[in-house]
């Protein structure tokens, strides 16, 4: 089985406004009623489902109430999806799909090895760029897809653990809480 979890990541968020605006997302997931405004010691979600935590799901998916909660993650994280791997990358100026792996997901070493070293760069620094193989433009790797959105590269992130899969008006009542940041759903499995 394993523990699942989505992180919604706020692509815009700087590293001095992610406290403030963590904090006026959390306040509203529990004036929605979703979480719980106490932060217990925990590993998988420090803020356990509230009484309306269905509003996040579908009514299908509402059965049983999950038994893990939220956590709220600040500062410079890779965000990444666990078990598996970003078998591709997208470059936004040119749209070429770079691989990253072979279809048998065999890794291709020097496919892989820029942005490998970007992330380590990036994790470092916050800033790292990748010269698109395709255009040959140094692409800032926060910029870039990735399958599965596998990757994103921010400040902050709703890290929600064990929970059936959000509806898209949930992602929207979020971003809407962030200024109509940009945002993506990375999920996956531990
Ligand atoms: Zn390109």
């Amino acid at each position: 089985m394993g523990d699942t979890f989505q992180t919604i990541v706020d692509l815009d968020a700087t590293a001095a406004e992610a406290p403030r605006l963590a904090g006026r997302v959390l306040d509203l997931l529990v004036a929605e009623g979703i979480v719980l405004a106490e932060r217990a010691d925990r590993s998988f979600g420090h803020h356990l489902p509230g009484p309306r935590w269905d509003r996040a799901v579908d009514p299908g998916d509402a059965r049983w109430k999950p038994t893990d909660g939220l956590t709220v993650i600040t500062g410079r994280t890779v965000f990444h999806g666990g078990q598996g791997e970003a078998d591709w990358a997208r470059c936004p100026r040119c749209t070429a799909t770079i691989r990253l792996y072979t279809e048998e997901y065999d890794r291709i070493d020097a496919a892989w090895e820029p942005y490998g070293r970007a992330m380590d760069r990036w994790d470092e620094t916050g800033e790292a760029d990748v010269d698109c193989p395709a255009c040959a433009t140094a692409v800032p790797l926060p910029e870039w897809t990735w399958a599965w959105d596998y990757f994103a590269f921010g400040h902050l992130g709703f890290e929600f653990w064990n929970w059936p899969e959000f509806t898209e008006e949930f992602g929207t009542l979020i971003a809407d809480a962030l200024d109509g940041h940009r945002t993506v759903r990375v999920w996956g499995k531990f």
